[in-house]
């Protein structure tokens, strides 16, 4: 099996390797299928915070579409990188609430205050993650170019 061929990688089943490689090339913000070229534009062409945050149309390479539909990436924010950075620090909260005897106000500070700015460093990520999950649960294939389709 090729694993840069997008189609052929998206039509293998769903199996740990191939969802670990979804995962690295997310972690790498690259484009799931083909994991060759990135999702985001090069940081030498950004020119404002809006473009940093926002993913190309597509991947240049084999054509993989990153938004499927307006307002796609919604999820992304809302479930994934609030969810994963909210969830982890109130969960570190608590842990180290349970198990030391520090002062709940730096824990506080520690572990609640710093997770917006992680939201924000994290964005770029929750995008490539997220749509590496919607990839490998709902694989987007390109339909083939069917001939003569006129008559
Ligand atoms: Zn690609």
């Amino acid at each position: 099996m090729n694993w840069n061929n997008g189609d052929e990688t998206a039509r293998a089943p769903r199996t740990l390797r191939k969802g670990l490689l979804y995962f690295y090339r997310a972690m790498r913000l690259r484009c799931p299928t083909c994991g060759a070229k990135p999702i985001f534009p090069p940081a030498r062409s950004v020119r404002s915070l809006r473009d940093w945050f926002t993913p190309l149309d597509g991947c240049p390479q084999c054509g993989y579409a990153y938004e499927r539909e307006e307002g796609y990436f919604l999820m992304a924010i809302w479930g994934v990188n609030y969810g994963l950075i909210g969830l982890g620090a109130m969960s570190l909260y608590f842990l180290l609430r349970i198990n030391t005897d520090w002062s709940p106000f730096w824990l506080f500070c520690g572990t609640v205050l710093p997770a917006p700015f992680a939201c924000i460093f994290f964005a770029r990520h929750a995008k490539s993650l997220f749509l590496a999950l919607d990839h490998f649960f709902d694989p987007h294939l390109r339909t083939q170019k069917t001939e003569k389709k006129s008559e």
